[in-house]
């Protein structure tokens, strides 16, 4: 059986493997297909993609965009994005400059509370231009500020905490728009997160083309679920870890491991919509 793992981040946003680390990971996890998906950035898919070259692995580019439909979270995985893309690259751009500013207003809010983190230590720490909640947890960890990772998510950076600071979003109907014209398909990420289920249809009518079914956040049931709705919706079926490296636990990568057969499925939609856009049905 050929297995594939399509939920994966580096260093280049908040997790801690070089892109060639992830791939020696997966090579020895024997898995067929890896797709990076790091947050709002495409950056790490080229070293990604010569390092699989060279591992005998398949690679799919990608991203994980942070969106919103009607004040529900959903992220939003894309796939075969073209990595020089304009459009893509310019609009992502900006939402790692919201990022980076968001950065410094926890890190005020934190500071309000008497706790002396600097901005300049967390970019150092993060050194990547799509920088999150994680790298201000870990920070925060390395100046002894506090004792661990999860205490900094429930004291001061999980939602409503005292440094939770919301960040801006594009509209999930755009992200699914942004990624089809950089050639790629888009897929609603572990839906199970943030129960959103609700949005789903109106993501089906925007052109959404798979959703996540599998997820290391997601229960037997809850996959057999998200199964059911992709039958119900005629939706592509997606899964991976979403491994982080060292940035959470321990890497988590080979924890979920997506049929092979998925992926075929995905090829075949890509060659489908690639042969649809040069040759538009005509009106
Ligand atoms: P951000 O994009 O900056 O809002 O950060 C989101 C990242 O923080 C994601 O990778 C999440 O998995 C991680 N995260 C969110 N909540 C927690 C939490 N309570 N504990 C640890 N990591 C978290
Ligand atoms: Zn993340
Ligand atoms: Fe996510
Ligand atoms: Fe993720």
């Amino acid at each position: 059986m050929k297995f594939a793992d399509l939920h994966l981040h580096t260093f280049f946003s908040d997790g801690t493997f070089t892109p060639e680390e992830l791939v020696e990971r997966a090579s020895k996890l024997g898995l067929a297909a890896i797709a990076l998906t790091d947050h709002d950035t495409v950056e790490g898919c080229a070293r990604a993609a010569a390092a699989c070259a060279a591992a005998n692995m398949e690679f799919i580019s990608g991203t994980e965009l942070t969106a919103e439909h009607e004040d529900t979270e959903v992220h939003i995985l894309a796939y075969f994005v073209d990595t020089q893309n304009q459009a893509l690259l310019t609009r992502i751009a900006g939402f790692q400059s919201v990022r980076q500013n968001r950065i410094r207003e926890m890190v005020a809010a934190l500071n309000k509370l008497g706790i002396p983190l600097k901005a300049e230590a967390v970019f150092a720490l993060a050194n990547c231009k799509s920088p999150g909640r994680p790298h201000v947890a870990r920070a925060l960890v390395k100046e002894k500020l506090i004792g661990n990772l999860d205490e900094a998510f429930e004291r001061y950076l999980k939602k409503g905490r005292p440094a939770w600071v919301p960040k801006t979003k594009m509209s999930a109907l755009e992200a699914v728009e942004l990624i089809h014209q950089a050639g790629g398909l888009a897929v609603m990420a572990h839906p199970g997160l943030n129960r959103t289920d609700e949005i789903i249809p109106d993501l089906v009518d925007a052109g959404l083309d798979g959703i996540e079914c599998f997820h290391t956040k997601h229960s037997t049931t809850m996959a057999g679920r998200y199964l059911e709705i992709a039958d119900k919706f005629h939706l592509l079926v997606t899964g991976g870890s979403d491994c982080h490296g060292f940035s959470k636990n321990r890497p988590i990568i080979g924890t979920v491991k997506l049929p092979y057969e998925h992926v075929e499925k995905l090829y075949a939609a890509k060659k489908s919509a690639d042969e649809k856009r040069r040759t538009p049905a005509a009106k």
